[in-house]
């Protein structure tokens, strides 16, 4: 059978970074037609836009897509493409598997994490109110009124909205990921201690669904301040988290330095019907082009990809060929390296020759 794959390359180091997980991908034998299509800066000089419609077309008609980071200017500028592909194919769940591997570098052992992050609201629906301007004072003024509560009138605002169907669809997907995967507890994360209607929303919908799964799954809940110290001091005693999407987002970059860093973190998007696989990191722009960064990430999240394909031998000998690579040492980036100055470091590309060597 041949699959037929979007492949969004995107941009800063997302060349080099996918061109090595297509090949590694290619390198198994599953056969895979991949559609190119460009999003982020590129698509800005071709199209006019970051994102133009036949990205989103391709991916609807694949099913499956993997891309490479893309730039998200800071303050003003696009909106995130990464948040609007999610958004717009309905990608709810984010899953972010944090396993460490022999070889790399951490000062931790025995960490096995799965982050499910809510991928299509929370801080990140992009309902943002500027600060000065005539709808923000309206809408600070419609919020005085019903809140009864004063705002800055120099505030810029943004809207935190968390459903009751988002959380539910989100958390079911843990729920459902840790029975499949032979996982023990699902943890929910919040602040709903402070936050009592969307946090507490979120914690209520995450108390009644782990009903469905009592006796199969264990579950807790952790406030979100608590969850991070006790991910530094004793992760070894979480399994699965599910998480809001901004938590989500911040806890996905903390979980991945205890496995060794965002060189070897992957993840995948999700809804239903339809995923795109990306690495947690961005597009490093310092790095782009040099062919130096460490493609382990994206090279993971083709695994995972291969995963939801069902080609569950291709992808445990892509992976264990990724862990041996890494055990051994010898190939492997500079951030992989114990000095990050040693001049045995290889570059992206001889990494994923290394690999593939391995894979065949
Ligand atoms: P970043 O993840 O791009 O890089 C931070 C640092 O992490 C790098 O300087 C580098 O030292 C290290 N790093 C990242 N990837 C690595 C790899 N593969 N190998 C070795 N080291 C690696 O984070 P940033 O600098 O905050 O963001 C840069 C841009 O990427 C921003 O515009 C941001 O919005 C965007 N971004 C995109 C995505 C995405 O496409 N999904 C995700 C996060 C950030």
């Amino acid at each position: 059978m041949t699959y037929k794959v979007t492949l969004i390359p995107g941009d800063g180091i997302g060349r080099d970074v996918s061109l090595a997980a297509k090949r590694c991908i290619d390198a198994t034998g599953v056969k895979i037609e991949w559609e190119e299509q460009i999003a982020g800066a590129e698509a800005m000089e071709k199209f006019g836009t970051v994102l133009p419609t036949q990205v989103l077309d391709s991916v609807r008609k694949n099913k499956v897509a993997i891309k490479g980071p893309i730039v998200t200017p800071v303050g003003k500028g696009f909106r995130s493409v990464n948040v609007q592909l999610r958004v717009l194919l309905g990608l709810y769940a984010c899953l972010r598997p944090c396993k460490i591997y022999k070889g790399v570098k951490t000062r931790y052992a025995g960490v096995d994490l799965i982050i499910v992050r809510e991928n299509t609201e929370d801080l990140y629906a992009g309902i943002e109110f500027a600060e000065g301007m005539a709808r923000t004072k309206e809408m600070i003024k419609c919020i005085e009124e019903l809140s009864g509560s004063s705002i800055k009138k120099d505030s810029a605002i943004g809207i935190k909205p968390i459903s009751i169907t988002a959380s539910k669809r989100v958390i079911k997907f843990a729920f459902d990921y840790a029975v499949k995967n032979n996982r023990k507890k699902v943890t929910a994360v919040h602040k709903a201690n402070i936050m009592k209607e969307t946090d507490g929303l979120f914690l209520k919908v995450a108390r009644d669904v782990a009903e469905d799964y009592k006796g199969k799954i264990e579950f807790e809940d952790r406030i979100v301040d608590n969850m991070c110290m006790q991910l530094i001091q004793k992760p070894e005693l979480y399994d699965v988290l599910v998480l809001p999407n901004l938590y989500g987002d911040i806890l996905s970059d903390l979980c991945a330095g205890l496995v060794g860093g965002l060189g070897v973190a992957p993840g995948a998007n999700i809804g239903n019907g339809m995923a795109l696989f990306e690495a947690v990191h961005g597009s490093a722009p310092k790095y782009a082009g040099l062919n130096k960064v460490n493609p382990t990430a994206m090279i993971l999240s083709g695994v995972l990809m291969l995963r939801y394909l069902n080609e569950n031998a291709a992808a445990d000998r892509l992976e264990k060929a990724v862990a041996d690579v890494i055990a051994e040492g010898k190939d492997v980036t500079y951030d992989l390296k114990a000095d990050r100055n040693d001049p045995s470091a290889v570059g992206t590309s001889q990494m994923a020759d290394a690999i593939i060597e391995r894979v065949k």
